[in-house]
């Protein structure tokens, strides 16, 4: 063999889109000269799961069998993506939440091959040219993080890397987006976790965050870069902090296809559910108390569409802004405080609202007051508080309503609101609960944004939307919520994520075309079209 074909039979082997490790077949080994780099036995697809199942059960805990699925998936992409679809619902918590959390806070121990493109802060002026690269030109969807919120785990630098690239096998895994075509990204702006930059092992760039204006020239020259190599690709924000999120979401929606999972993926997927749950209690949505707990990206997020919905049900906004009642870190968000928060003033209530109210001697509007005075039927927790649905709360909401809709979000489960096993206890079993965890607890339904992110993003591509608007996120809920049918739980079981991908994709592209912003002929988002363009791991 000439050495030229011995260096073209490693590189086969090398790269994670064209190994197929031992299932290459004796003609394949023949035309390649990959004799003798591999074993003699040709394998298949199925036993090739069973041997990668077999040694991740034989591991000792969840982060080895990240770190093991991370490997597998730098050396063979259809074989990780077919192990993780043989399985979803225990793949799913290792590629993704809960594991990836402990995958970005030790990203730097387990680094071993690039995935995705690092743009650091001092590579600026070389942006064009790092995404010039071919091996990208087929990139339909990027999800860029810059690690600086990493779920409840705060910054984490360059390991921030571990979600955009959690996300997107998800995106294979639940919307059939062919790996090839998902490009991870983290924008390297340095990290304020010392512990990170002083750790020598850290992969990133060992700086303080960059902030301010150069950093917003510094995301506006990665987005143009985008935008020019890959237009029409779709840009999905993620885990950025607070102030940023808001305004790059604000910045760059009506610029091209782009969103934010946590503000806007969050909303459709508790609004959803929400529908779901007071589907079962028969009340109205325009008759509901809401009561949020954690006026955040998350639960800002959640009011707004809150509102959208209960105004295409028939309130206008007054009304239905005076059923949905915020309480933030200093109690019932009221539009005296100072410093509110800018998501947080249209959610805001004015004093004299609350003047009949029953209140303490210390005039303090907390949880417990909010809900005593408001009956509320739905309360939601996007706080981070752990355990901050105490019993004698549940107990006095419980008392006024006969199926009171509880949902404590809060991720991970060390940030719980509530068990949800005490908070059936303490409502006597009338309590209908969605946890942001898995508890593991009967007839309680895991609400993640996993159940709508992918059909969104499926349903842009497929009806080559140019813009992602805030009504593809309500036709996202308002399909996710009728998707359960007459099953005990809110949302369909992990293992139909993929019908749920294409159901919420199908309403999306829908939508799309409904707004005017949709370019692809209809015959090209039709569900059976959609269906026929998610790939499904096969070896070619
Ligand atoms: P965030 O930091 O933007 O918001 C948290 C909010 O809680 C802030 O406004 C903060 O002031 C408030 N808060 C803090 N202490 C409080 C207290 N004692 N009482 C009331 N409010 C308090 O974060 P986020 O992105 O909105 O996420 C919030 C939580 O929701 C996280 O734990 C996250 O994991 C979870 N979440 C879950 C899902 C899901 O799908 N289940 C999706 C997104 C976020």
């Amino acid at each position: 063999m000439s050495p030229a074909r011995h260096a073209a039979a490693r590189a086969l082997l090398a790269d994670p889109l064209t190994n197929k490790g031992t299932a290459f077949t004796e003609d394949e080994r023949d035309l390649f000269g990959l004799h003798g780099l591999l074993p003699p036995h040709v394998g298949t697809l199925d036993s090739q799961i069973e041997r990668r199942m077999r040694a991740l059960d034989s591991m000792g805990n969840d982060f080895q069998r990240y770190s093991f699925l991370r490997e597998l998936q730098d050396s063979n992409e259809v074989l990780f993506h077919a192990l993780v679809q043989s399985d979803l619902p225990k793949l799913l918590p290792l590629v993704y939440t809960p594991t990836v959390g402990e995958g970005c806070e030790r990203f730097s121990e387990i680094w071993r091959r690039p995935r995705g493109v690092f743009l650091s802060y001092p590579n600026r002026h070389r942006i064009a040219d790092i995404l010039a690269d071919p091996a990208f030109d087929r990139v339909k969807v990027v999800v860029v993080s810059d690690g600086e919120r990493i779920l409840g785990l705060g910054d984490q630098g360059a390991g921030g890397m571990g979600i955009p690239i959690g996300k997107l096998a998800l995106y294979t895994a639940c919307a059939g987006i062919h790996p090839a075509e998902v490009l991870p990204v983290l924008l390297d702006v340095g990290t304020d976790n010392r512990a990170r930059r002083e750790d020598p092992l850290y992969v990133g760039w060992r700086a303080p965050r960059v902030r301010g204006a150069e950093y917003d020239a510094f995301v506006e020259t990665f987005v143009s870069a985008v935008h020019e190599r890959l237009p029409g690709v779709l840009l999905q924000w993620e885990d950025f902090a607070g102030k940023n999120a808001y305004d790059l979401l604000g910045r760059y929606r009506d610029r091209l296809l782009s969103f934010n999972d946590d503000i806007q993926g969050t909303a459709a997927t508790a609004v959803g559910t929400l529908l779901a749950a007071i589907r079962k209690t028969g009340v109205p949505l325009v008759e509901q108390r809401v009561v949020l707990l954690g006026a955040g990206a998350a639960g800002s997020g959640i009011a707004e569409l809150l509102v959208k919905a209960m105004m295409a049900e028939g309130l206008d906004e007054a009304g239905a802004r005076a059923r949905i009642w915020a309480v933030d870190r200093d109690g019932l968000v009221l539009s005296d405080m100072v410093a509110l928060p800018p998501q947080q003033v249209p959610l805001a209530r004015r004093r004299d609202e609350i003047a009949g109210w029953t209140l303490p001697g210390s005039g303090v509007v907390g949880l417990r007051e909010t809900v005593a005075n408001v009956r509320p039927t739905v309360l939601i927790g996007a706080s981070g508080q752990h355990r901050a649905f105490d019993e004698r709360t549940i107990r006095e909401m419980a008392a006024h309503v006969e199926r009171p809709v509880i949902f404590p979000l809060s991720n991970p489960v060390s940030r719980a609101e509530a068990h949800p096993a005490d908070l059936l206890a303490w409502s006597d079993g009338r309590a209908i609960v969605g946890s942001g965890s898995p508890f593991g607890v009967e007839g309680v339904t895991q609400v993640n944004n996993v159940y709508v992110f992918p059909g969104v993003g499926l349903g842009a591509l497929a009806s080559g939307a140019t813009r992602v608007t805030e009504g593809m996120f309500m036709a996202a809920a308002r399909r996710l919520g009728t998707l359960a049918g007459n099953r005990a739980g809110l949302l369909p079981p992990i293992d139909d994520l993929r019908q749920v991908a294409l159901q919420v994709a199908v309403a999306v592209a829908a939508q799309a075309q409904e707004e005017g912003v949709a370019s692809a002929p209809p015959a090209e988002f039709t569900e059976e079209a959609i269906h026929a363009r998610m790939w499904k791991p096969h070896y070619d």
